[in-house]
Protein backbone atom coordinates (compact mmCIF):
# COMPACT_ATOMS: atom_id res chain seq x y z
CA UNK A 1 0.00 0.00 0.00
CA UNK A 2 0.89 3.61 -0.74
CA UNK A 3 0.47 6.12 1.71
CA UNK A 4 0.56 9.37 0.83
CA UNK A 5 3.03 12.01 1.99
CA UNK A 6 0.88 15.24 1.49
CA UNK A 7 -1.35 15.62 4.47
CA UNK A 8 -4.47 17.64 2.74
CA UNK A 9 -6.01 20.34 4.68
CA UNK A 10 -10.13 20.37 4.14
CA UNK A 11 -13.08 22.72 5.96
CA UNK A 12 -15.32 19.81 6.16
CA UNK A 13 -15.15 16.19 4.90
CA UNK A 14 -18.23 13.79 4.73
CA UNK A 15 -18.14 10.38 4.48
CA UNK A 16 -20.88 8.22 2.52
CA UNK A 17 -22.17 9.32 -0.89
CA UNK A 18 -26.12 8.64 -0.32
CA UNK A 19 -28.97 11.02 -0.16
CA UNK A 20 -27.80 12.15 3.33
CA UNK A 21 -24.09 12.75 2.51
CA UNK A 22 -24.43 14.58 -1.04
CA UNK A 23 -26.96 16.77 0.12
CA UNK A 24 -25.13 18.05 3.44
CA UNK A 25 -21.99 17.97 0.79
CA UNK A 26 -24.21 20.49 -1.63
CA UNK A 27 -25.40 22.48 1.06
CA UNK A 28 -22.11 22.93 3.06
CA UNK A 29 -20.50 24.12 -0.52
CA UNK A 30 -23.29 26.85 -1.33
CA UNK A 31 -22.37 28.26 2.60
CA UNK A 32 -18.54 28.33 1.77
CA UNK A 33 -17.03 26.09 3.08
CA UNK A 34 -14.31 23.80 1.46
CA UNK A 35 -16.17 20.21 1.19
CA UNK A 36 -14.65 16.67 0.31
CA UNK A 37 -17.53 14.34 -0.22
CA UNK A 38 -15.79 10.29 0.24
CA UNK A 39 -17.51 7.29 -1.01
CA UNK A 40 -16.39 4.18 -1.51
CA UNK A 41 -18.59 2.97 -4.04
CA UNK A 42 -20.89 5.03 -5.82
CA UNK A 43 -22.55 8.23 -5.72
CA UNK A 44 -26.36 8.09 -4.86
CA UNK A 45 -26.08 5.95 -2.16
CA UNK A 46 -28.79 2.41 -1.17
CA UNK A 47 -31.17 4.84 -2.35
CA UNK A 48 -30.61 5.79 -5.83
CA UNK A 49 -28.70 2.43 -6.41
CA UNK A 50 -30.17 -0.08 -4.62
CA UNK A 51 -33.46 0.98 -2.76
CA UNK A 52 -35.69 3.79 -3.72
CA UNK A 53 -35.23 4.29 -7.37
CA UNK A 54 -34.76 0.10 -8.33
CA UNK A 55 -37.84 -0.18 -6.02
CA UNK A 56 -40.19 1.97 -8.34
CA UNK A 57 -39.06 0.40 -11.82
CA UNK A 58 -39.87 -3.02 -10.59
CA UNK A 59 -43.56 -1.20 -8.87
CA UNK A 60 -44.14 0.59 -12.57
CA UNK A 61 -42.55 -2.47 -14.75
CA UNK A 62 -45.56 -4.61 -12.38
CA UNK A 63 -48.09 -1.87 -12.91
CA UNK A 64 -48.06 -2.07 -16.33
CA UNK A 65 -47.86 -5.72 -17.23
CA UNK A 66 -51.00 -5.64 -14.57
CA UNK A 67 -52.50 -3.44 -17.32
CA UNK A 68 -52.65 -5.47 -20.37
CA UNK A 69 -55.93 -7.57 -19.55
CA UNK A 70 -57.22 -4.01 -19.66
CA UNK A 71 -55.24 -3.05 -22.99
CA UNK A 72 -56.58 -6.13 -24.65
CA UNK A 73 -60.65 -5.42 -23.84
CA UNK A 74 -60.17 -1.86 -25.35
CA UNK A 75 -59.08 -3.56 -28.50
CA UNK A 76 -55.32 -3.43 -28.22
CA UNK A 77 -54.10 -6.85 -29.87
CA UNK A 78 -51.36 -7.55 -27.51
CA UNK A 79 -49.10 -10.94 -26.57
CA UNK A 80 -48.08 -11.55 -23.25
CA UNK A 81 -45.40 -13.41 -23.46
CA UNK A 82 -43.60 -13.23 -19.88
CA UNK A 83 -40.81 -11.02 -19.15
CA UNK A 84 -37.57 -10.23 -20.41
CA UNK A 85 -35.53 -10.08 -17.31
CA UNK A 86 -32.11 -8.64 -18.76
CA UNK A 87 -34.31 -5.88 -20.39
CA UNK A 88 -35.96 -4.96 -17.37
CA UNK A 89 -32.35 -5.22 -15.87
CA UNK A 90 -30.85 -2.50 -18.23
CA UNK A 91 -33.65 -0.19 -17.91
CA UNK A 92 -33.20 -0.11 -14.32
CA UNK A 93 -29.50 0.53 -14.83
CA UNK A 94 -30.44 3.47 -17.61
CA UNK A 95 -32.76 5.08 -15.07
CA UNK A 96 -30.12 5.11 -11.98
CA UNK A 97 -26.57 5.45 -14.38
CA UNK A 98 -28.86 8.77 -14.80
CA UNK A 99 -29.67 9.87 -11.92
CA UNK A 100 -26.58 9.39 -10.52
CA UNK A 101 -24.83 11.45 -13.46
CA UNK A 102 -27.66 14.39 -11.99
CA UNK A 103 -25.92 13.95 -8.47
CA UNK A 104 -22.32 14.16 -9.88
CA UNK A 105 -23.26 17.06 -11.89
CA UNK A 106 -24.54 18.94 -9.14
CA UNK A 107 -21.38 18.26 -6.86
CA UNK A 108 -19.42 19.43 -9.67
CA UNK A 109 -21.57 22.61 -10.16
CA UNK A 110 -20.84 23.18 -6.15
CA UNK A 111 -17.32 22.65 -6.63
CA UNK A 112 -17.87 19.60 -4.01
CA UNK A 113 -14.70 17.35 -4.23
CA UNK A 114 -15.83 13.97 -4.57
CA UNK A 115 -12.73 10.93 -3.73
CA UNK A 116 -13.42 7.73 -4.39
CA UNK A 117 -12.11 5.14 -1.65
CA UNK A 118 -12.95 3.93 1.79
CA UNK A 119 -13.02 6.36 4.70
CA UNK A 120 -11.67 5.74 8.29
CA UNK A 121 -10.41 8.26 11.36
CA UNK A 122 -7.26 8.07 11.50
CA UNK A 123 -7.07 10.47 14.57
CA UNK A 124 -9.99 13.12 16.00
CA UNK A 125 -8.98 15.19 13.01
CA UNK A 126 -7.81 13.36 10.36
CA UNK A 127 -9.62 10.52 8.04
CA UNK A 128 -7.65 8.37 6.16
CA UNK A 129 -8.82 7.54 2.64
CA UNK A 130 -7.87 3.40 1.00
CA UNK A 131 -8.71 3.24 -2.32
CA UNK A 132 -6.87 0.14 -4.18
CA UNK A 133 -3.26 0.65 -2.90
CA UNK A 134 -3.31 4.20 -2.17
CA UNK A 135 -4.11 5.42 1.14
CA UNK A 136 -4.25 9.22 1.48
CA UNK A 137 -4.58 11.17 4.66
CA UNK A 138 -7.16 14.33 4.60
CA UNK A 139 -6.70 16.88 7.91
CA UNK A 140 -10.21 18.61 8.60
CA UNK A 141 -11.68 21.03 10.78
CA UNK A 142 -15.56 19.26 10.56
CA UNK A 143 -16.69 15.86 9.20
CA UNK A 144 -20.01 14.46 8.96
CA UNK A 145 -20.77 10.39 9.14
CA UNK A 146 -23.20 9.58 6.68
CA UNK A 147 -22.68 5.91 6.03
CA UNK A 148 -26.13 4.90 6.61
CA UNK A 149 -26.82 1.62 7.85
CA UNK A 150 -26.96 -2.00 7.15
CA UNK A 151 -29.53 -4.57 7.79
CA UNK A 152 -29.58 -6.80 10.88
CA UNK A 153 -31.50 -10.07 10.57
CA UNK A 154 -32.57 -11.35 14.36
CA UNK A 155 -31.49 -14.94 14.53
CA UNK A 156 -33.80 -17.87 15.13
CA UNK A 157 -36.35 -16.26 12.73
CA UNK A 158 -34.80 -17.96 9.37
C1 LIG B 1 -35.55 -1.51 -1.13
C2 LIG B 1 -35.52 -0.12 -0.53
C3 LIG B 1 -36.45 0.82 -0.95
C4 LIG B 1 -36.43 2.10 -0.40
N1 LIG B 1 -37.38 3.02 -0.84
C5 LIG B 1 -37.40 4.25 -0.30
C6 LIG B 1 -38.36 5.21 -0.73
O1 LIG B 1 -39.18 4.96 -1.60
N2 LIG B 1 -38.34 6.44 -0.15
C7 LIG B 1 -37.44 6.75 0.82
O2 LIG B 1 -37.49 7.89 1.33
N3 LIG B 1 -36.50 5.86 1.25
C8 LIG B 1 -36.46 4.64 0.72
N4 LIG B 1 -35.52 3.73 1.14
C9 LIG B 1 -34.59 4.15 2.20
C10 LIG B 1 -33.42 4.95 1.62
O3 LIG B 1 -32.72 4.16 0.67
C11 LIG B 1 -32.48 5.35 2.76
O4 LIG B 1 -33.23 6.06 3.73
C12 LIG B 1 -31.37 6.25 2.27
O5 LIG B 1 -30.60 5.61 1.27
C13 LIG B 1 -30.47 6.64 3.45
O6 LIG B 1 -29.51 7.53 2.94
P1 LIG B 1 -28.11 7.70 3.66
O7 LIG B 1 -27.35 8.74 2.88
O8 LIG B 1 -28.31 7.92 5.11
O9 LIG B 1 -27.38 6.28 3.54
P2 LIG B 1 -27.03 5.39 2.28
O10 LIG B 1 -27.95 5.62 1.15
O11 LIG B 1 -26.87 3.99 2.81
O12 LIG B 1 -25.59 5.93 1.84
C14 LIG B 1 -24.45 5.72 2.62
C15 LIG B 1 -23.26 5.73 1.69
O13 LIG B 1 -22.07 5.71 2.49
C16 LIG B 1 -21.11 4.91 1.83
N5 LIG B 1 -20.15 4.48 2.84
C17 LIG B 1 -20.39 3.70 3.93
N6 LIG B 1 -19.27 3.56 4.67
C18 LIG B 1 -18.30 4.27 4.02
C19 LIG B 1 -16.90 4.51 4.29
N7 LIG B 1 -16.29 4.01 5.37
N8 LIG B 1 -16.20 5.29 3.40
C20 LIG B 1 -16.81 5.80 2.30
N9 LIG B 1 -18.12 5.61 2.01
C21 LIG B 1 -18.85 4.85 2.85
C22 LIG B 1 -21.92 3.77 1.20
O14 LIG B 1 -21.21 3.16 0.12
C23 LIG B 1 -23.17 4.52 0.75
O15 LIG B 1 -23.07 4.97 -0.59
C24 LIG B 1 -35.47 2.46 0.60
C25 LIG B 1 -34.52 1.51 1.00
C26 LIG B 1 -34.53 0.24 0.45
C27 LIG B 1 -33.48 -0.76 0.89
Amino acid sequence: MVVGEMIEERDLVIIGGGPGGYTAAIRAAQLGQKVTLIEKDVLGGVCLNKGCIPSKVWAYAARKKSEIPHMESLGFDLVESGLDLGKLLAYKDQVTTQLRKGVEALCSANQVEVIQGAATFTSDNKIGVENGHQFDIYQFKKAIIATGSTPVLPGGII
